[in-house]
């Protein structure tokens, strides 16, 4: 099973002729919405991708995580917020799973925003805690087969990119493990390297930096190839679960009605920002890489996440995996 989203969708460039009050924004900061805590691979791309938009558009993009309810909460706080251009959501793959997971949402998860452009696909890796009994992804599968439910395995929230990549996980190996909800891997990352949960699936974008330092043990990435920076370790495939393919898409929305010129303005100056030498390098260090110019436009966007909303409905039905 793979939740890989790589359909070639063209796309048009966005236009950047504007009328005058785009021209003028922004006149006061921007708030950048979150959904999961700070620290996390989402508030890591935020952070990134908010100090260079606000440089390109003249002024300040503020990130603020509202966490909690698998990102449903930062999300509602977006898609209610007034449509002015000065709310911006960031979030991944949870936008395509949301609307079919959770039944019952205080705002429109498939309506209720405005697409800006998509930023970037982050492989997922598959890590422990360091002092596992277990140095390969087949000893690891052994150790779980053992332990029975013994292990658990830390996520964030149900409809998050590591629930998904659990759940991926669990139904491969079919042994249920006990899971653990955080409101952002930021934070079960830090009980990963405490010790204090077992296992968790999570991007690249979190989990490159305490792989190299050790303070983690990885098992596996979730791509079909090997990420460049961190050349050690093997793909899932070649570590004995081929098909197991996973990888997280993210952009960025603003609540719906907002003005078209104002969510062109921002969506130029995401795709200035994904072309900054620093940031593609620390995009590289962190194991993924920006979208290209023609996908961090709205209308690539809108079709890409409509798309994913439909690929996943009918595989969240027959697993029945709602949140209520
Ligand atoms: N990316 C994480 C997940 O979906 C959440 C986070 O950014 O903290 O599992």
């Amino acid at each position: 099973m793979t939740i890989t989203r790589r359909a070639a969708l063209a796309a048009p460039v966005v236009a950047l002729a504007a009328p005058a009050f785009a021209q003028s924004f922004p006149t006061r900061p921007i708030t950048m919405i979150v959904p999961f805590a700070a620290g996390g691979p989402t508030d890591t791309v935020a952070r990134l991708i908010s100090a260079e938009m606000g440089r390109e558009l003249g002024g300040t993009v503020v990130v603020e995580n509202v966490a909690g309810a698998g990102g449903t909460l930062g999300a509602q706080r977006v898609a209610t917020a007034r449509p002015d251009g000065y709310t911006v959501l960031c979030h991944h793959i949870g936008m395509g799973v949301i609307p079919s997971m959770y039944r019952r949402l205080a705002y429109d998860a498939v309506n209720g925003f405005e697409t800006v452009g998509l930023v970037t696909e982050v492989p997922m890796t598959i890590v422990g805690r360091r002092n596992l009994e277990a140095n390969t992804l087949q000893e690891l599968i052994a150790l779980i087969r053992q332990r029975r439910e013994g292990l658990n395995l830390a996520n964030a929230g149900i409809g998050a990119a590591s629930h998904l990549c659990g759940m991926m996980f669990q139904a491969a190996l079919n042994v249920p493990m006990t899971t653990v909800p955080y409101r952002g891997t930021g934070p079960a990352m830090n009980d990963l390297v405490a010790g204090t949960v077992d296992l968790m699936c999570d991007q690249t974008t979190n989990t490159t930096e305490q792989i190299r330092a050790g303070t983690i043990r990885a098992f596996a990435v979730t791509t079909n190839e090997r990420v460049a920076s961190l050349p050690n370790l093997p793909t899932a495939a070649q570590a004995g679960m081929p098909g197991f393919e996973v990888s997280v898409w993210h952009g960025l929305y603003t609540p719906r009605g907002t003005p078209e010129a104002i969510v062109n303005r921002l969506s130029s100056s995401l795709q200035a920002a994904l072309r900054v030498p620093a940031l593609v390098q620390r995009f590289a260090d962190l194991g993924t890489a920006p979208v290209p110019a023609e996908r961090a436009t709205p209308a690539y966007h809108r079709r890409f996440w409509q798309a994913d909303i439909a690929r996943w409905r009918p595989v969240i039905q027959a697993a029945q995996a709602f949140a209520d």
